[in-house]
């Protein structure tokens, strides 16, 4: 189904938001059939929950609307303005904001505080939609009919740029082809080199844990205090802070088309964690590419990178074989990991830096 200029597929049957309708209607029932609550719907998009809510919830009750606006196309714009203000007489009622959707909980702040100073005896706050994963507002969601993953979704009174609202069912928007991509090699392989190239060529986001952690030891934060002691080294940082960490940068940056992830993953834990945490996004993994260079190669460029780069592990070959260590016992194991998915390729990765672009966009382009 297309709408403007984007495609939809569906995502939820009528019946399957009927059941969410009514399990928001059923909880607030159990809190306040004894009593007349207010609700209040946000308009637009509630008004279709509204409408269904209401024939749910069969207790005393009064009903009215709100208008904020804050989205514009897909993403929102952070700005939010009051088109239709909030009923007068609200002292020592109830009330029950009605959403449609619930998402970073920017347009939720407006509304609280729209309510701040209305005397209400309680306020409570109800979605059908509600994307907890993204949600960092500060208020407590009272009630939700389903969570649902970072997805954006019309119909059932939702909008894209104002088309949609009028569709029984929910759609998501259909996610454009994606590529995923790991990386594989020695310390010094060009991995990083790469995949500055790729990501442009591409359009992918470039995730380097070896950056990331330098950058948060530059900040002198906590995961960057805990890592420097292992990096300095040239031991792996531990698992379980590397999957968290990479999990947070996907997360930042789910609006992009595809990922490199370079120097991720280097352990066969890591690999699994990524297979789990990419499937609960309806993501893969499409190809890992390694880059192939003997050792002593490796180590002479990494003391040629030291010179200017500055870091204490490209200086030290003790450190550098250390890291090579690492790689042998941890990291090359998975190759075998890949091989059996039937992604793994590897191409040279010695010669000119174009060439060996060029030797990975042909892997690339083949996938
Ligand atoms: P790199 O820039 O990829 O060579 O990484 C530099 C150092 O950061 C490594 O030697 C490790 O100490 C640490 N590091 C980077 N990525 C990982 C990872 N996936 N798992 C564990 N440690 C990592």
């Amino acid at each position: 189904m297309r709408l403007h200029d984007k495609s939809f597929v569906p995502y939820l049957s009528e019946a399957e938001i009927m059941t969410a309708v009514k399990q928001v209607a059923n909880a607030i029932a159990q809190d306040y059939k004894n009593e007349t609550p207010i609700f209040i719907g946000v308009l637009n998009g509630a008004f279709m929950f509204v409408a269904d809510f209401l024939k749910a919830y069969q207790h005393p009750c009064e009903v009215s609307f709100i208008k904020l606006s804050s989205y514009q196309g897909l993403t929102s714009t952070g700005i939010v303005e009051t088109l239709l203000d909030v009923p007068e007489n609200l002292d020592g009622r109830s009330v029950i904001i009605l959403e449609d959707i619930i998402d970073t909980g920017r347009t939720l702040q407006k509304l609280v505080h729209l309510f701040a100073d209305k005397n209400v005896k309680e306020f409570k706050i109800a979605t059908l939609f509600y994307k907890s994963s993204v949600y960092n507002g500060e208020y407590k969601v009272d009630y939700f009919g389903m969570e649902i993953p970072d997805r954006f979704i019309v119909g059932y009174g939702l909008d894209y740029n104002e088309l949609g609202r009028n569709l029984k069912e929910v759609y998501q928007l259909k996610q454009p082809h994606m590529i995923n991509l790991v990386l594989f090699g020695k310390p010094g392989a060009g991995k990083g080199t790469q995949a500055e190239f790729l990501k442009e060529k591409y359009n992918l986001k470039h995730i380097s844990t070896g950056d990331v952690f330098r950058y948060n030891i530059k900040n002198n934060t906590a995961l960057g205090t805990l890592a420097k002691s292992y990096i300095d080294k040239g031991d792996l940082v531990p698992d379980e802070v590397t999957i968290k960490m990479l999990q947070d940068e996907v997360e930042k940056n789910s609006e992009a088309s595809g990922f490199i992830f370079d120097g991720f993953p280097r352990t066969t834990a890591q690999a699994e964690a990524l297979d789990a945490f990419l499937a609960t996004k309806d993501m893969k993994i499409n190809a890992t590419i390694a880059l192939d260079a003997n050792d002593e190669v490796l180590i002479q460029r990494l003391l040629e990178r030291g010179k200017v780069s500055g870091r204490s592990d490209d200086q030290d070959e003790n450190k550098i074989r250390n890291r090579f260590e690492e790689y042998n016992l941890k990291t090359a194991p998975l190759k075998d990991f890949y091989e059996a998915q039937g992604k793994f390729h590897s191409v040279n990765g010695i010669g000119a830096i174009d060439e060996i672009t060029a030797r990975l966009a042909k892997v690339i382009e083949e996938l």
